[in-house]
């Protein structure tokens, strides 16, 4: 039985060593701010959006949550990025994405002063990132990164296959992966041979968004499994994309779903926040 990755445990451990960095901040007259603009009304985005503002909560980040209609002018959007940029109070801000189809969402990303953008997903900060030079990290693929070093798993000279390659998770994480010395395989919906590649795979991230995806017989013993997929099974209930119950047999390590990246994802953007806070009185 492979070892549980558990990221809700270690989430909660970068949140309280947080809270610890963010009263110190405070005695500094530091305080760290967020400002989360939500555009439209999508469900998923909604509970997402209610989740970072429960954490800022707990954490004592001060945030502020922009709701604009479905309808909302690209103008609109920009302006407020504006005055956000320009807000002393607020260090982190992010867009939650998507945005509705009538919104260009490249524009609106490098609209985000890059000091402020929380999410790393701004131009900037990704070739920041592809060179090893980052600052920050984008909050999905950095809690993996912390997953792996909390479990002492080895990077350095092993072979990873990333299972997706959006901006958000497959591409930053194959670049982390490879900064940090794997030998990385990025696969997507026209990869041939899929089992093939991730049978190589000593590390295997998937970022995908298929329930069922990764089956027992496409996967080595040992290999090192991190599920980022979140889909919702013919139930209702959450399932990665992993075959967690058959996989977890052969696997060396596996993160569950719920409580392996998705709480991580979260903590990482918390510690990005209390990071542009910081960086911003250096
Ligand atoms: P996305 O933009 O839809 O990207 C999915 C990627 O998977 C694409 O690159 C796609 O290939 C590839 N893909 C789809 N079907 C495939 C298949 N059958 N075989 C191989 N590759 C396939 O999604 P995303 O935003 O990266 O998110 C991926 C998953 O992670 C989703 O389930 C999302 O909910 C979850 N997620 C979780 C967290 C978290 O905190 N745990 C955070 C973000 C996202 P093409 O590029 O060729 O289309």
């Amino acid at each position: 039985m492979a070892r549980i990755l558990d990221g809700k445990i270690l989430s909660e451990k970068i949140k309280n060593n947080l809270q610890i960095e963010i009263k110190e901040l405070k005695k500094k007259n530091i305080f760290p701010g967020l400002a989360v603009v939500l555009v439209g009304d999508d469900p998923a985005s909604k509970i997402y959006v209610g989740s970072k503002e429960k954490a800022c909560r707990e954490l004592g980040i001060h945030s502020k949550v922009f709701r604009l209609g479905k309808d909302a002018a690209e103008k609109e959007i920009l302006e407020l990025l504006e005055s956000l940029n320009a807000d002393k109070e607020i260090h982190g801000i992010l867009v939650q994405l998507p945005l509705p189809k009538h919104i260009d969402e490249k524009k609106i990303i490098e609209a985000i002063d890059p000091k402020k953008d929380v999410d790393c997903f701004h131009p900037e900060n990704v070739g920041r990132l592809m060179v090893g030079n980052g600052q920050i990290f984008p909050c999905t693929p950095a809690g993996v990164m912390e997953i792996l070093k909390e479990y002492n798993i080895e990077i350095a000279g092993k072979d990873a296959v990333v299972v997706g390659k959006s901006n958000i998770v497959g591409k930053p994480m194959a670049a982390m992966l490879l900064n940090a010395g794997a030998t990385v395989t990025v696969c997507h919906s026209k990869t041939t041979n899929l089992k093939e590649k991730i049978l190589g795979a000593e590390i295997l991230v998937s970022a995908a968004g298929k329930p069922g995806l990764i089956t027992v017989d496409m996967v080595k013993p040992g290999v090192v499994v991190i599920d980022v997929g979140i889909n919702r099974n013919a139930e209702g209930r959450l399932t990665g994309d992993v075959d967690f119950e058959k996989v977890s047999r052969v696997a060396g390590a596996i993160t569950p779903v719920p409580g392996g990246v998705g709480p991580m994802t979260i903590a990482m953007l918390m510690k990005n926040t209390v990071v542009a806070a910081t960086r911003i009185y250096e």
